[in-house]
């Protein structure tokens, strides 16, 4: 049976030693093994002091996202095989303070995500029963409603690095993601949010934040809102 090689960035602040790598053999048990798969066998069987994040394991909570062989990519649904090589090298999410190893704190992520209310905020009383919308209306979410959080977007961003109050890819797909939902009523304070000095005007078009692994696509949205913005400009008001 063969093996991969994992190379894995550890840090523990505590410890008063800087970063530094670190290999492991983990070996290739099926066609199938996932990055996640190779570090739960790290830490089951080779050093159980490796941090890192994980539980879903179906690519729908974002906790495992990580910087593998040069790309932001969650650690369960890539399989060692898709990666065409045998070595495997693993470092955190950039610009997060690391808290061990593969862990990082996300709280300005969440502190971003948490400023444009993310969830429907309805501009009339609860309808009786539901409130209805059309299947036109429903298919404009769709490419804006996968999002899970993982944080691959924010930290693959370089203004998320220099200025610590942009609003980041993520938070701004999602001002999108309401904007375009024909049953949300705060369209024009999430507009007027985006415009903001912390808003879309902020991000520099280097699509870095093209990496997204449930193949969302930040850089369209915030295009998307940006042409809202100017379209409101030139006709006045609205959304
Ligand atoms: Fe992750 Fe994609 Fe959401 Fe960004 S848009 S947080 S990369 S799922």
């Amino acid at each position: 049976m063969a093996d991969a090689t994992f190379k894995i960035l550890r840090f523990d602040p505590d410890s008063g030693k800087g970063p530094y790598f670190q290999a492991f053999r983990v070996p290739l048990e099926n066609k199938g093994l996932t990055v996640l798969d190779g570090l739960n066998h790290i830490l089951e069987n080779i050093d159980g002091s490796l941090a890192f994040r994980s539980s879903c394991r179906a690519a729908v909570c974002g906790s495992c996202a990580m910087h593998i062989n040069g790309k932001h990519r969650l650690a369960c649904n890539t399989q060692v095989s898709s990666l065409n090589t045998q070595s495997i090298t693993i470092r955190p999410l950039a610009h997060l303070e690391v808290e061990k190893d593969l862990c990082v704190n996300m709280d300005q992520f969440w502190e971003k995500y948490e400023l444009v209310r993310p969830y429907l905020v309805p501009g009339s009383p609860p309808p009786e029963k539901e409130r209805i919308q059309s299947q036109e209306d429903r298919e404009e979410l769709n490419v804006v409603i996968d999002c899970i959080q993982c944080g691959c977007c924010y930290s693959a961003c370089p203004v998320t690095l220099s200025s610590k109050e942009y609003l980041g890819p993520a938070a701004l797909l999602k001002i999108d993601r309401f904007v375009s939902d024909s049953r949300d009523g705060a369209h024009v304070q999430r507009i007027e949010q985006a415009d903001g000095p912390y808003g879309v005007w902020r991000c520099h078009n280097v699509f870095a934040c093209q990496c997204c692994p449930k193949e969302l696509d930040p850089p369209r949205s915030i295009a998307h809102v940006k042409r809202r913005l100017m379209r409101r400009r030139l006709l006045g008001g609205g959304k």
